[in-house]
């Protein structure tokens, strides 16, 4: 055990102790970073050490999850848990390998709340998705926000969405029963620097800052986006995500809640933006691949009710660092 756990805690005792786990992931390794700037110590958890850069985490553990010894080795000594880790990625993987998601993920997370309860953790994060909304209220591009209570009668689209939803009742069950707080949050569409941009997992906004990128490089300035590029989302910067987690875990509110931006954009009109941050004029060409919903956006009254606070960097600034970072990534890729 002791050749994978990286120490750095002499000055640990004082410190309120959290584990985030999926901390070698996006969200979990940026949530790392902010949590020790707060000066939490910090245990990052996961499969695998973050991919782009070190983790900033006191100490960090490779364990899997789905086993129970784990995650009771994971939450020992820990006041908060923040439960990020999941087997997940973009619509390529969502919308297939459903089994494996359902199973691997609810194993996870299963076991990851059993065990804080056991091991005397006081206040627990669960990070949900906007893909536990029915598909029947996402019809259209130009889609009506979704509100919290909109989840249900529940029709998740995929496998993944349904795990979301019973674990989002698990935290309530375990609130009532054990006492343990709960916080519940809806992600949608999180983007960013030194997240997945290659390999299958990547999200919209990564993926595109990759062709964008790609053809920039090569010269051949045709980029392909599934269907027909009409589909809408909306799209949230890391750094507000982070303050957003942060902001939802001391409130007293223990419903679940959307954290994104309620700026509705096609995926054609973000290639196109992704191509002016490029400064490159791109032919955009429709294949078959999976789309998702018609259409998703959240609605943030709660969210500005309750947090009195809302994601504030705009669309094109967070883009604007995310491309960057992604033209660096391809360019040393394609120098190797
Ligand atoms: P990510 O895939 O980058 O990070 C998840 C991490 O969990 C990965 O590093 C992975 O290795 C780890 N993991 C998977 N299986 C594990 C196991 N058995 N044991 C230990 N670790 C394991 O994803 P992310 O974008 O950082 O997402 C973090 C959380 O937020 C996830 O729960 C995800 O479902 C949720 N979420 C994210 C978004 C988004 O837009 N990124 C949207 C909705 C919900």
């Amino acid at each position: 055990m002791a050749a994978n756990i990286k120490k750095n805690n002499k000055e640990s005792l004082a410190r309120k102790k959290v584990l985030v786990s999926g901390a070698g992931g996006f969200i979990g390794n940026h949530l790392v970073t902010f949590l020790r700037k707060k000066g939490y110590w910090v245990r990052g958890v996961d499969l695998k050490y973050p991919e782009y850069s070190l983790t900033d985490a006191d100490e960090f553990e490779l364990l899997d999850l789905r086993r129970w010894d784990n995650c009771l080795q994971a939450t020992r000594g820990i006041e908060e848990v923040y439960a990020l880790a999941a087997d997940m990625g973009g619509m390529g993987f969502i919308s297939s390998h459903h089994s494996e998601i359902l199973r691997n993920n609810a194993l996870i997370n299963i076991h990851t709340l059993e065990a804080s309860r056991v091991n005397g953790v006081k206040r627990y994060f669960y990070t949900s998705s906007a893909c536990v909304y029915p598909e029947y209220k996402q019809t259209e591009t130009n889609v009506v926000p979704l509100k919290e209570e909109d989840a249900y009668p529940a029709q998740p689209q995929d496998a993944y969405g349904w795990e979301k939803l019973i674990i989002e009742r698990l935290c309530h069950h375990y609130r009532e029963d054990y006492r343990l707080e709960t916080r519940i949050v809806r992600f949608h569409n999180i983007f960013g620097p030194l997240g997945s941009w290659e390999g299958g997992r990547e999200k919209a906004p990564a993926a595109m800052c990759r062709k964008v990128a790609t053809v920039k490089l090569t010269g051949n300035h045709e980029i392909e986006v599934w269907g027909d590029g009409k589909q809408t989302r909306s799209f949230c910067y890391i750094d507000d995500c982070v303050e957003g987690i942060y902001r939802l875990m001391r409130s007293s509110f223990h419903e679940p809640l959307n954290l994104g931006q309620d700026r509705l954009i096609s995926i054609n009109e973000l290639a196109k933006m992704v191509a002016k941050i490029a400064g490159i004029k791109i032919k955009i060409k429709h294949v078959e691949g999976p789309q998702g919903v018609r259409g998703r956006n959240s609605d943030n009254s709660k969210l500005r009710k309750v947090l009195k606070w809302e994601p504030k960097i705009s669309l094109e600034d967070g883009l604007a660092k995310t491309y960057s970072w992604i033209e660096d990534q391809v360019r040393i890729k394609f120098h190797k």
